[in-house]
């Protein structure tokens, strides 16, 4: 089968668009063709060498995947060949605590797909039935790769996390990206007032039109803070999710109000922040991660599309023998949603 191997991570990563054996599947598996694969910026910071714990050598890259089912193993219940999936993040192993507490994705002999064992930047792929979530007929194999990540990984945060309720006000950071550009809708869907922040002028229009109440364009001479505090009479927002990093951290915790929420789902590097720590004990503010999505997050996405109120936005579609092109436009900032890679 075709796939592309990550040989060299760096600035300018090498990769092989080779030609390999099909992977065979055990008695709780399903083989599935790929048909449409996101490119993360998670996939992108190991192609960079940002992220190497937990990589083998010579990887295969890509976790959001969606594929057609073309063999499954003889203990495979409730999916069938010609079935279209999509896979959680984590080849779970359906019997550790955490896989009984429905917390798959926090599987304690769990290896995430794409990450530690083969990913979807490849023709075929080999999965087990308790990490692949049947895709309806409604949902095009061109944004069925992104119900997980991002848009699974998107909903955990605006739920399980932060608890919102209709009326928060959510301000995102990076919305134009291919996180924030789904976590906004999401927001919007869950009858928040939304505040997107993008540093690109040009997506700007885009991004109104995708529902968002306000966008605020982040520079170098302005906090963006600063606009919120001002767009919101000096109260701060309930929420914010910030998809970037490091970078924004202090004017995250400038946007809050009062027993605010920062929700990091941005920053994957080595990157250090600064803050006062007191202005996260005298307005009562917190901070929290949020990793992941459950199968029910997924679910939950599929329903968003169902009833229009979630619109996948893919950047452009790709094939696999260009991912270094990819590579290239996330490193420049240029893309608005994903970009998917499909032949
Ligand atoms: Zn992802
Ligand atoms: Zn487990």
């Amino acid at each position: 089968m075709k796939a592309v191997v990550l040989k060299q991570p760096g600035t300018v990563p090498i990769l092989s668009y080779v030609d390999i054996p099909e992977p065979s599947i055990k008695s709780d598996e399903l083989l599935i063709k790929v048909l449409s694969a996101g490119f993360c910026r998670h996939d992108f910071l190991v192609m960079n060498g940002t992220l190497r714990r937990g990589i083998p050598s010579d990887p295969i890259l890509g976790h959001e995947i969606c594929g057609e089912i073309i063999e499954k193993g003889e203990e495979v219940e409730n999916l069938n060949i010609g079935d279209r999936i999509v896979t959680l993040l984590t080849q779970s192993c359906g019997t550790c605590e955490q896989c009984q507490s429905d917390n798959e994705h926090r599987c304690e002999n769990g290896i995430g797909i794409g990450h530690g064992s083969q990913g979807g930047f490849a023709e075929f792929l080999a999965v087990k039935q308790n990490s692949a979530i049947l895709i309806p007929e409604f949902v095009s194999s061109d944004i069925a790769c992104l119900l997980t990540c991002p848009i699974g990984v998107g909903i955990q945060a605006l739920t399980d996390i932060t608890n919102i309720k209709p009326g928060s006000s959510v301000a995102i950071t990076g919305a134009s990206g291919g996180l924030g550009i789904h976590v906004a809708q999401i927001a919007k869907a869950m009858g928040c007032s939304t505040f997107g922040i993008t540093s690109s002028e040009g997506k700007i229009s885009s991004l109104m039109e995708l529902g968002l109440d306000e966008v605020i364009l982040s520079s170098d001479d302005l906090e963006f803070s600063e606009i919120i505090q001002a767009m919101t009479a000096d109260i701060g927002v309930d929420v914010v999710i910030d998809c970037v990093g490091s970078k924004y951290f202090s004017s995250c915790i400038n946007s809050l109000a009062s027993n605010g929420k920062l929700i990091l789902l941005g920053e994957l590097g080595n990157a250090k922040a600064q803050v006062n720590l007191a202005e996260i004990l005298f307005r009562d503010l917190t901070i929290k991660g949020s990793t992941g999505a459950r199968r029910k997050h997924v679910l939950k996405g599929i329903d968003l599309i169902k009833n229009d109120l979630l619109r996948p936005v893919v950047h452009t579609k790709l094939p696999l023998k260009d991912l270094l092109i990819a590579f290239g436009w996330m490193k420049e900032n240029k893309l608005f949603g994903r970009i998917v890679f499909a032949d």
